[in-house]
């Protein structure tokens, strides 16, 4: 069996950023506080939480120590107008809003203000794109093609697929180009997942299986292991202790991660595929 591991595995800027910070918070020996999960991977929020970290899940539940604690403001960003309440809560709000996020809210904003209706392909219950929002209220945010109104501006949010997001533009055109006067489109999606996607595709060409490891509840994770499944078996794991004995079978297995999963997870994965592939000798 040949197992192979991705070249672009561990955090993204964005995420590390985020951690770096609230590791910073932390040592200060402060009360710190997340809005929402920091990352979307269960084991690096366990471990922040072994480090006294807690979540604060809404505005309705401000902790009683809130005036004492810093409270962390995830890479997905947030509604502005949430944020300025929540500063009249904590001690202090340190807003870890990735750069590439931030260029995306200021992107719609400017073309709403140019008098363009604000299309964006992502997922409407995502955090990046409630917290878009709070900076376009009437932007539409659909992963299937909707009507453009005569002058319209596309956006994406910035962890989903580039194939996607060109299918669903190419729709849009088929169907309702006659319909539009003018349009803008920008490619606001990051390079970082950019990079993981064309990579995925291609260890999905050359492999029987691709594991992809990373949480759950990670919209870029869930995204590579889709693409993946286009071309060749794909699963998606959390943890080696996922890992099923019969994947020794599959005589060529890529491992890819997704921006939020730490390269440890990755390494424990591929050393225990190693394992089994020797147990099954
Ligand atoms: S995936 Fe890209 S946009 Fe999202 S946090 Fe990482 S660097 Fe920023």
């Amino acid at each position: 069996m040949k197992i192979l591991t991705a070249e672009n595995i561990g955090f993204c800027f964005g995420v590390r950023k985020a951690l770096e910070t609230i590791h910073s918070l932390l040592r200060t020996g402060r009360k710190t506080y997340m809005f929402g999960q920091l990352v979307h991977n269960p084991g690096v929020i366990e471990s922040l939480r072994t480090l006294g970290a807690e979540i604060v899940e809404s505005l309705d539940r401000i902790p009683r120590d809130s005036k004492e604690s810093f409270l962390v403001i995830r890479a997905h960003g947030i509604d502005p107008q949430k944020k300025e309440k929540l500063k009249r809560h904590f001690f202090e709000v340190v807003d870890t809003t990735c750069p590439i996020v931030g260029k995306l809210f200021s992107t719609v904003q400017r073309a709403k203000r140019e008098g363009y209706r604000i299309v964006v392909f992502g997922k409407v219950d995502h955090p990046e794109m409630e917290a878009l929002k709070g900076y376009v209220e009437d932007a539409v945010v659909s992963e299937s093609p909707v009507k453009p109104d005569r002058k319209t501006a596309f956006a994406s949010q910035t962890t989903m697929s580039i194939s996607e997001y060109s299918t669903f533009l190419q729709q849009i055109l088929q169907k309702y180009f006659e319909h539009v006067k003018e349009m803008k489109i920008f490619n606001t999606i990051c390079e970082a997942t950019a990079k993981r996607e064309r990579e995925v595709e291609r260890l999905a060409k050359e492999n029987n299986l691709v594991i992809v490891v990373g949480g759950k509840n990670s919209s870029n994770t869930a995204k590579l292991a889709r693409i993946a499944s286009r071309f060749t078996r794909s699963v998606q794991i959390e943890s080696e202790r996922e890992l099923k004995k019969d994947f020794v079978n599959y005589d060529k297995i890529a491992v890819v991660a997704g921006t939020s999963t730490p390269k440890s997870d990755v390494e424990k994965v591929s050393n225990k595929l190693q394992i089994l592939c020797q147990e099954g000798r």
